[in-house]
């Protein structure tokens, strides 16, 4: 589903010289399968995420998303890129003044789908995380760990091959964020690839997904499979 072959990534700094955030990172993340993304702050995590959304563009290296050459599309692919992925962010990044059914509308709106299969869409996306009976309130009277349900709804609305998660758990206790990996693990279940970007050890520590730890833009370890991937 998602392809890196030694990819790299220097940002520039200004006045001079660059910030390597990713050193020759090779990895395959299949179709299926939940793997967690750790690494201290400053490891090149969010880096990754970048590139594989296209927010950045490597230095050197290529990434295939989903059948997609990132190197060959322009910026008029992008449209098409993000809509393979789901996106969860650790602060939900809900808009507080429309209800939780346009929050999670709001991805197949931008897509043009028609009325109709959007309600269909919404709702069952709303049942898939337990919140259905939620869709007419407004986000902000809901909890925390029905904020991030309610921002897990809207990254799979569009049913994408791939969810990406940054810090999904950050700011739950350890039972809603149970409840929450057993969503991302439903997902993995039907064919979805999943990729978790977490400092969080004891989640990692408590499900035996797979593992790649990153260190100064190094891929250091990868437990469950071999490390470079391809
Ligand atoms: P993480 O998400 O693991 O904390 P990042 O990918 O955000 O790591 O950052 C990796 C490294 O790249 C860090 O040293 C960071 O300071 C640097 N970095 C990230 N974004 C930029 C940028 N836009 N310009 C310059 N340096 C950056
Ligand atoms: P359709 O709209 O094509 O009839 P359904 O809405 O009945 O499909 O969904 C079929 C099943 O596909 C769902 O129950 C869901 O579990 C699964 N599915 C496959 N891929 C995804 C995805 N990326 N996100 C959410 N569900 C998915």
């Amino acid at each position: 589903m998602i392809q890196l072959d030694r990819v790299s990534k220097r940002y520039p700094i200004p006045g001079g010289g660059g910030k390597d955030a990713l050193r020759q990172v090779s990895l395959h993340l299949p179709a299926g399968e939940l793997t967690f993304l750790t690494g201290h702050s400053g490891a090149g995590k969010s880096t990754l995420l970048k590139l594989i959304m296209m927010i950045e563009r490597p230095t050197s290296g290529d990434i295939i998303v989903d059948g997609l050459p990132l190197n060959r599309i322009g910026s008029g692919g992008i449209p098409l890129l993000r809509r393979k992925i789901g996106m969860v962010h650790q602060n939900h990044q809900l808009l507080f003044d429309r209800s939780v059914y346009d929050n999670v509308a709001l991805p197949l709106i931008i897509a043009g789908f028609p009325r109709a299969e959007i309600g269909k869409r919404v709702r069952a996306a709303l049942d898939k995380v337990g919140l259905l009976d939620k869709e007419k309130l407004n986000p902000v009277m809901l909890s925390g760990g029905e904020q991030q349900r309610i921002g897990i709804a809207r990254a799979v609305v569009n049913k994408p091959p791939l969810l990406l998660a940054d810090e999904p758990t950050g700011n739950l206790d350890p039972a809603l964020s149970a409840e929450i990996m057993d969503l991302f693990q439903d997902f993995a279940r039907v064919g979805v690839a999943v990729l978790i970007a977490t400092h969080d050890l004891s989640l990692i520590a408590r499900y035996q997904h797979r593992l790649l730890s990153l260190r100064e833009g190094r891929l250091i370890a990868d437990r469950g499979e071999d490390a470079h991937g391809a």
